[in-house]
């Protein structure tokens, strides 16, 4: 049997098999199919296939009823162009869905022109987005909240002198902080992913490292313990550790974090220690909450993960990274005991935890401005404070500042240390100004406790050297009118040893005078060329060991304080000659430069290496060699030159080529 032929022309049968080849390919789509006028007034059809509304007849405010009210002219102006341009309209835009809420289309419409090349009609598709559209969204969001952690948690860690490590649980390190980088002498590059006996540790401290972290993947508890271990140059040190699980949704251990802290000063204090261990007793409950805490943000976010399973594989990156930064961050203000703050640049909010505002002498539940917080600094160091925050926040500064506060309610003395970062935040419209503020009440009264011990031994010192002297003076002059040369020269060498005494008493005097503000400058005009005259005559009747050459000094006029900047000449000689082989030369000039006189003496001596340059300016800096064994010096004399100078508006610097010598300069305005 043959099938029945059709007897239709040629011709039709195409028409007819293409226009059922498009219905099948219509109804397989799930993309809308619309079809409107050349000048897109009249929607001819729309099937909204639940999406949107259908169009079953020609339709004229179509869309007023499709188009989200917001879109309008941006859909409008997209039109206008396809019709001048007789060009494919291809656009993403909001739309009104059949069940009354907003959503997505990609919409696309090619122009169906005629013989003469004008448009007879737009034939169309429009497919649904939303999904992608709303997952992109909170992407964009978890991207944002993510970038905002980190630079939080940048600003604490790189403060923090903890050490601050996380390891993954093959023991291998994916986090480490400045601190510990800085103490193994690693860089980010050569410390991540190795394991702690790669890093330098011992077998014995690499093992129990790893029987803890396997002790907690198990029971899922932290760890806090002591260890003792040589440290490269403090010596034998005592650190204590908490190490922490990190979970993840499923409440899986997938990380272990921890920090470590030197004790060894705290531990020389026996009363601080008990106070300490209770102090420690307290953060480790406070972790234990933050981790619950922890997981149950954790089951918050699986929620979310299933209602964003097309994105799931990117949103699940990002978290990460929250949650990472989330765990150090809380770790290390828990830790350390911070108090935290942020500033608004524009509306000046000020947002903190309760910790700062205990450090302010305010109440958890009360609310603290900057401006109440600066009213508690105390007077002399207000104008200070204030001004380096202004100039913070909206000059881009430096923000890392001591001072003391007193209490609001308890009217406790308190030191603090802040230290913050500025960074433009993602929308671009204001500065986040962000930091941490440290209880530093102990050390500062140790360090002033410790200055004032110096001060007054030194003052003791004192009376009892002056007496001697004047006794071996009167004992010289007695005994030079009976020739003993033994006598008399043993008289003069114990005569040059106190007054090497009395210098070096004299050095600790004047520390501790600055570091207290004791020191007073007294300003006259003088000749400074005299002075270098009385130095000059000074070093040729006492100094026979060295080819000491001045340069003529024309008359240089200052305001200064004479004998302070006859010390520092002095100061600035005896190192030239200290520093320097017996017999080798030493050049002294001072010439005017730009309104300044600048002197300098120049040795041919051992020099000083680059890296030591910017800290031999220091209180208490000796640089540490070989060759500096026999040569005695406490790291003093420059630290009091450099601020005799500074507070003269002054400068001073080295300049020092390792193994042939050192010249040093100070300049001082002139009149
Ligand atoms: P001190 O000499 O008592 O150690 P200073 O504060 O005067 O202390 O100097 C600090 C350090 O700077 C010295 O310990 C020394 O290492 C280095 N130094 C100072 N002057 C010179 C110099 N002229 N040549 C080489 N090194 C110097």
């Amino acid at each position: 049997m043959t099938e029945p032929s059709d007897k239709r022309p040629l011709t039709e049968r195409l028409i007819a098999a293409n226009e059922h080849r498009l219905s099948a390919l219509v109804t397989a789509t799930s993309d809308i199919i619309y079809s409107l006028s050349a000048d897109w007034k009249v929607m001819r059809e729309l099937d909204g296939r639940g999406f949107l509304h259908d169009a079953l007849e020609p339709t004229e405010n179509w869309q007023e009823i499709n188009v989200y009210a917001g879109d309008q002219e941006m859909v409008t102006k997209a039109i206008q162009s396809a019709i001048s341009e007789k060009t494919i309209f291809e656009l993403e835009h909001r739309v009104n869905r059949v069940d009354g809420t907003v959503g997505w289309t990609f919409s696309r419409a090619v122009p169906i022109l005629d013989e003469q090349g004008e448009i007879l009609e737009w034939v169309g598709t429009a497919s649904d987005i939303t999904d992608r559209k709303l997952g992109e969204q909170a992407l964009q969001k978890t991207i944002e909240e993510a970038e905002q952690q980190k630079r939080v948690y940048e600003t604490i860690t790189a403060g923090t002198p903890d050490l601050m490590y996380v390891f993954g649980l093959d023991y291998r390190f994916t986090y480490v902080n400045n601190a510990l980088l800085t103490m193994w002498g690693k860089t980010w590059e050569n410390a991540i992913g190795k394991s702690l006996l790669e890093n330098g540790y011992e077998p014995w401290h690499a093992e129990m490292h790893e029987r803890e972290i396997d002790q907690i993947i198990e029971t899922k508890q932290s760890i806090r313990g002591e260890v003792s271990f040589p440290h490269a140059v403090l010596g034998t040190r005592v650190y204590d550790y908490i190490l922490i699980p990190v979970l993840n949704e499923r409440g899986e251990v997938e990380a272990v974090a921890g920090t470590t802290r030197d004790i060894t000063e705290r531990k020389q204090f026996e009363e601080k220690l008990a106070e300490t261990s209770d102090e420690l007793q307290a953060i480790n409950e406070e972790m234990e909450a933050t981790n619950e805490e922890q997981a149950a943000s954790n089951e918050e976010l699986a929620v979310a993960n299933l209602e964003l399973a097309a994105i799931n594989e990117q949103l699940r990156e990002a978290r990460h990274k929250i949650e990472e930064s989330e765990v150090a961050l809380r770790l290390a203000v828990s830790a350390a005991n911070f108090g935290t703050w942020h500033i608004n640049s524009v509306t000046r909010a000020f947002t903190t935890d309760s910790r700062l505002k205990e450090l302010f002498g305010y109440y958890p539940e009360e609310d603290l401005s900057i401006e109440q917080a600066l009213a508690q600094v105390t007077d002399e160091y207000r104008d200070f404070v204030t001004t380096k925050l202004e100039n913070a926040i909206y000059n881009n500064g430096d923000y890392d500042i001591t001072y003391p506060v007193i209490g609001l309610h308890d009217q406790r003395l308190r030191w603090l240390r802040a230290i913050g970062n500025l960074k433009a935040d993602p929308s671009g419209t204001f500065s986040a100004f962000t930091g941490v503020v440290m209880d530093i009440t102990e050390q500062k009264q140790d360090e002033i406790r410790k200055n004032d011990f110096i001060g007054m031994v030194s003052h003791e010192l004192k009376t009892p050297l002056t007496s001697m002297k004047g006794y071996i003076q009167m004992l010289m002059l007695k005994l030079r009118k009976l020739d003993d040369d033994f006598t008399n020269s043993s008289l003069e060498k114990t005569n040059l040893q106190i007054g090497k005494m009395t210098a070096m008493i004299n050095g600790f005097l004047n520390v501790s005078r600055l570091e207290s503000g004791k020191i007073n400058i007294d300003l006259e005009p003088f000749d400074l060329s005299s002075l270098i005259k009385e130095a000059e005559e000074e070093s040729l009747a006492t100094i026979p060991s060295h080819n000491i050459i001045f340069a003529p000094v024309e008359t240089t006029m200052v305001n200064a304080d004479k004998d302070k900047i006859g010390q520092v000449i002095n100061n600035l000689l005896s190192n030239a000659i200290k520093y320097s082989p017996a017999g080798s030369t030493i050049n002294v000039a001072c010439i005017t430069v730009d309104g300044f006189a600048q002197f300098s003496v120049k040795d041919q001596g051992m020099g000083i290496k680059e890296d030591d340059i910017p800290k031999i300016f220091d209180r208490y800096y000796r640089v540490e060699a070989q060759h500096m064994f026999s040569i005695s010096g406490f790291g003093i004399g420059l630290y009091l030159c450099s601020e005799i100078i500074k507070r003269h508006n002054g400068k001073i610097w080295a300049e020092s080529e390792f193994g042939k010598g050192s010249t040093f300069n100070f300049a001082l305005p002139t009149i």
